[in-house]
């Protein structure tokens, strides 16, 4: 595996960081996960200026320019035999994750910023491993945890920051009850979000998800939905939700990236619907599989 470090590819091996970046003293950065399918990206801009934002909200300088990133996130598909060089007929290539980490960089010990003369860059594509089959034949089930989602007033969702902890202890109250992950409330009691995905529910035929003001990550995956179920006239509502909405969903599912949409059939063991996918959950799934092309570069 081949890992892009700053400037150059490196073996996976030799993708070494100073134990003083502060990425990892501080959770100091930013971050974006994409797919790849068959060599080519999803919703690439969408990420890229996600990306960007992020930056240039914890005053981060960019390593590399926005039109840079096509070519070199290209080169580290191609690299890892994850997308077909030019000019050549190979079979499709696996599906891939990719993730690009920008972190402040290495630095004396300090908060300041400015302690970090250059952010460190770390880009890699693996094969995805996908979601087993059967979790979306049956849906998964999910806790409502008590650790609720950091408030947008400490840290902004619209900031995809590194510093995960408060996702990584919902997802391990969720494991330690057995639930596939942990649905977070805001400090407000809301609905807001799984620990690395966005909810939706069905209600009355409506298809309902937390209005981003509920202090939830814009995911990119949620915009793509929302946008397939408007197009094909669904009623789409973002809105403030309590958790007792979700006793009188109709169906419940899950979005992000590289799961695109997972049914839930459970909520803290109360079973959503049948139990089963419902007729609006895989109909968004056929929508999602049929217009994939559009969203790919
Ligand atoms: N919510 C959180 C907290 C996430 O970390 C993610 C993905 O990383 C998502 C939602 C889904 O976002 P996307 O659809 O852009 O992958």
């Amino acid at each position: 595996m081949w890992i892009y470090l700053n400037d150059r590819f490196v073996p996976r091996e030799e993708a070494r960081l100073s134990v003083f970046d502060h990425g990892f003293l501080y959770g100091d950065g930013i971050y974006e996960t994409l797919r790849a399918y068959a060599g080519r990206l999803f919703m690439l801009s969408q990420h890229l200026a996600r990306l960007h934002r992020s930056a240039d909200l914890i005053g981060l300088k960019m390593p590399v320019l926005e039109q840079d990133w096509p070519a070199l996130l290209n080169a580290a598909l191609t690299r890892n035999g994850l997308a077909r060089p030019p000019d050549r007929s190979d079979p499709d290539p696996e599906d891939a994750y990719v993730r690009i980490t920008v972190s402040r960089g290495e630095g004396e010990i300090g908060l300041d910023p400015g302690l970090c003369p250059h952010p460190t860059l770390v880009i890699f594509a693996k094969p995805l491993t996908p979601y087993p089959a059967r979790l979306y034949e049956q849906g998964v089930r999910l806790s409502i945890v008590s650790v609720r989602r950091n408030p947008a007033t400490a840290l902004p969702p619209r900031i995809k920051s590194l510093n995960f902890l408060n996702n990584i202890l919902a997802k391990q109250e969720a494991t330690r009850v057995g639930a596939f992950d942990g649905l977070m409330l805001n400090a407000d009691g809301a609905l807001a979000e799984c620990t690395a995905s966005n909810l939706f529910f069905v209600r009355k035929g409506s298809l309902c998800t937390p209005a981003l003001t509920c202090g939830i990550l814009d995911g990119i995956t949620r915009n793509v939905v929302i946008s397939l179920g408007r197009e094909q006239g669904i009623s789409v509502e973002e809105d403030t939700y309590e958790p007792e909405s979700l006793r009188a969903a109709e169906e419940c599912f899950l979005t992000n990236t590289s799961m695109e949409i997972m049914p839930v059939s459970e909520v803290n063991g109360t079973r959503i619907g049948t139990g089963r996918p419902g007729p609006l959950t895989t109909s968004l799934q056929g929508l999602f599989r049929r217009h994939l092309p559009r969203f790919l570069s």
